[in-house]
C-alpha cells in the first residue's frame, strides 16, 4: 500500500493564517517541509480521507486528477476534514465524466453531506457508518470504524482499513484511545502503519491527553496497541495533523521523534507499506 500525505496540519495551518508565534515565524522563513495545508492523505491512489477545503490545491499542487478516486472517508464534522460545499465539484458540470464518489461519516458528517448528495446533478452519495460496524468500500477496501475522543458532537471516528492482507489505522483527530477501540483494534489484525494525531507535536510541558495528542501520548498508545497484539516492531509509525500551538516546527520536531521510531509527517510525504 502507499500513503500519500496531501496536507498535515490541524485547521488553522502552519504558518496559521493571522498569527506571528514563534513556530508561525520560523515556519514562514524556513519554509519547505515547515509549511502545511489542513489534514488529508491518499491510500493507494484510490481511497481518500477527508474532505478539506484544502482539496482542489491539494489536487493541483500534486498534480493528481483524482479520477480513480471512489471513496472517500470522514473521520469527523470538523472543517478541516469535512468541507461538504465542495462535493459538488464532482458533479457534472465541474466533472466531466466522472465515475460517482461515495463518501462515508458518521452521524453528524452524515447529515451534512446529505443537502449536497441529495442535488438533482450530484454525482456523490454518503453512506453513514457506525464504529465497530465494518464494510467494505466501492473499491474493495474492508474498514472498521471505531470511536475516536474528540468532540462528540462530531461524531468522530478513526479507520482501520485493509486490503490484500496489509492493514492500516488512520486515526485524526483523537486523544488517547477508548477502551472499545483498543478492543476493536485487538481483534483487527497487527496493523503495517498507524498515522497517529501528534496535534501537541512534542507534547513538552502538556498534557494531550483528551480531544488530540501529542507524541508522549502517542508513545503510550503505541505501547498499549504492541501489548495487544495490533502492532509490532515492523509496524511504520507516522505522526501528523500538527498544530503551532504544539511547540515545534517540522525541523525541530524531526530529529527527536525519529530517535524514538516515529515519522514526521510533512505534505506530500509517500509511505509505502
Ligand atoms: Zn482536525
Ligand atoms: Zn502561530
Ligand atoms: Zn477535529
Amino acid at each position: 500500500m502507499k500513503l500519500k500525505y496531501l496536507g498535515t496540519a490541524a485547521y488553522e495551518g502552519v504558518p496559521a493564517l493571522f498569527c506571528r508565534c514563534g513556530v508561525c515565524t520560523k515556519s514562514r522563513l524556513a519554509g519547505g517541509r515547515n509549511v502545511r495545508s489542513r489534514q488529508q492523505a491518499l491510500l493507494d491512489g484510490a481511497l481518500l480521507f477527508d474532505y478539506n477545503a484544502d482539496t482542489v490545491s491539494h489536487a493541483q499542487r500534486y498534480g493528481l486528477d483524482l479520477h480513480g478516486v471512489r471513496d472517500c472517508l470522514i473521520t469527523h464534522s470538523h472543517c478541516d476534514h469535512l468541507y461538504p460545499d465542495d462535493v459538488e465539484i464532482a458533479a457534472k458540470p465541474y466533472s466531466h465524466e466522472h465515475p460517482p464518489i461515495r463518501f462515508y461519516a458518521a452521524e453528524d458528517g452524515y447529515k451534512k453531506l446529505l443537502p449536497f448528495v441529495k442535488k438533482e446533478d450530484s454525482n456523490a452519495s454518503a453512506m453513514r457508518v457506525e464504529a465497530g460496524k465494518k464494510f467494505i468500500t466501492t473499491g474493495g477496501f474492508y474498514v472498521l470504524p471505531l470511536p475516536a475522543d474528540h468532540d462528540a458532537s462530531t461524531s468522530p471516528v478513526v479507520y482501520a482499513v485493509e486490503k490484500d492482507g496489509k492493514r492500516m489505522l488512520y486515526a485524526h483527530d483523537t486523544g488517547m484511545f477508548p477502551e472499545e477501540t483498543f478492543a476493536g483494534l485487538a481483534a483487527f489484525g497487527t496493523l503495517d502503519l498507524i498515522s497517529f494525531d501528534c496535534t501537541g507535536c512534542l507534547g513538552f510541558g502538556g498534557a494531550w491527553r483528551q480531544g488530540h495528542m501529542s507524541l508522549q501520548t502517542v508513545k503510550e498508545v503505541f505501547t498499549r496497541l504492541c501489548a495487544l497484539g495490533a502492532a509490532d516492531g515492523h509496524t511504520v509509525k507516522v505522526l501528523s495533523h500538527f498544530s503551532h500551538n504544539g511547540g515545534q516546527t517540522y525541523d525541530e520536531m524531526r530529529a527527536i521523534a525519529e530517535q524514538e521510531g516515529y515519522l514526521v509527517a510533512y505534505d506530500g510525504m509517500e509511505v509505502t507499506f
